[in-house]
């Protein structure tokens, strides 16, 4: 992404197989013909991306991300989106998993928060961050003393999340980590929940001018987003039911918007759902986004994994 002309970059993240997969008959049904850009799938459907990681470091995954937050840092709001079923390593690509902070396992949003601190290096701003959960149409605000109260959801500037100044590297990884014991704590009072509620960790970044004595505010929101594989499925009964319903609303909204978004149309349809709801301020005007699709390549995951392909295919 060379230039802020190109809105959005579309990459897809092929996990490894597990050792348990292998030990259970699972094989690879992906193939990467040319290890960058092209995946095709039980070697007759292929798909073209921006980009294709395979085996690739946590570091080569953030070289999308780093053109994009140059941006941020110029005043663009952006969205960063990890995509796919439960187990194809959004979490572990976003880094907002428990205990994920060694250096070369981490993930985007601590990679993210290093990289805006050191373009902070001569303090020319202050910097920001919020953490929410998204679950069930209602939003829940991960960094304040009440993370399990239901926060009715609205633009993102209007929902009265904690937003806490921080002043190092260190200061925001804290916060990360706090956020993220809030979500497993509130978890355990119900059922395991995490990989059907979206999790968005937001760095706002307000910029000071000398010469001219002016403010430019910016935000850019790390989504790792609710399961896809209760898309399409409409057999659940009770809770369950609701919360695909409400997760297959999400990410179909969201793909509308991210279609609206790269053909700059001037009405981004924001407003349907709570999770197109409370990113709409960075979906809107001058804003950027990656999406990352995470994929598994076990043959026991080929349908949900051509579902994922399908649906980032939808925007290139
Ligand atoms: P999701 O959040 O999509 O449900 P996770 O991020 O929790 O999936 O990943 C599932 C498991 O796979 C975790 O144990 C994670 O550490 C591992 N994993 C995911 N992606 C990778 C990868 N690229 N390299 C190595 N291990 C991975
Ligand atoms: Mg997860």
């Amino acid at each position: 992404m060379e230039s802020p002309g190109d809105k959005a970059v579309i990459a897809v993240r092929s996990r490894p197989l597990f050792a348990q997969e292998i030990a259970r008959n699972c094989a690879s049904v992906l193939n990467f013909p040319d290890e960058d850009k092209n995946i095709v799938i039980l070697g007759k459907h292929g798909f073209e991306f921006d980009k294709i990681f395979c085996g690739s470091a946590q570091e080569e995954v953030f070289e999308i991300v780093r053109p994009i937050l140059k941006q941020v840092w110029a005043g663009y709001s952006a969205t960063v989106m990890a995509y796919g079923q439960t187990g194809a390593g959004k979490t572990y690509t976003m880094g907002t998993g428990r205990g994920k902070f060694s250096l070369d396992g981490e993930g985007v949003v601590p990679r993210t928060v290093r990289e805006l601190f050191m373009l902070n290096a001569e303090q020319s701003a202050e910097i920001f961050v919020s953490f929410m959960e998204v679950y069930n149409e209602g939003v829940y605000d991960l960094l304040s003393a009440f993370p399990t109260r239901k926060i009715q959801a609205r633009a993102f500037r209007d929902l009265g999340l904690q937003e806490i100044h921080v002043v190092s590297v260190e200061d925001a990884l804290k916060r990360l980590e706090e956020g993220i014991e809030a979500r497993r704590v509130s978890e355990t009072q119900g059922n395991e929940k995490s990989s059907r509620s979206h999790a968005i960790f937001s760095i706002h970044i307000h910029k000071f001018s000398k010469e001219d004595e002016t403010e430019t505010r910016s935000l850019v929101h790390l989504v790792d987003l609710a399961g896809s594989e209760a898309v399409g499925k409409a057999g659940n009964q009770g809770s369950l039911k609701l919360e695909g319903i409400s997760i297959n609303q999400g990410l179909l909204a969201l793909s509308n918007c991210i279609r609206a978004v790269i053909q700059k149309s001037q009405h981004i349809p924001v407003r349907n759902t709570a999770l197109t709801n409370v990113l709409q301020d960075a979906l809107k005007g001058k804003c950027m986004l990656a999406l990352i699709a995470c994929v598994s390549p076990s043959s026991k995951d080929e349908t949900e994994t051509i579902q994922t392909l399908r649906f980032a295919q939808a925007f290139h």
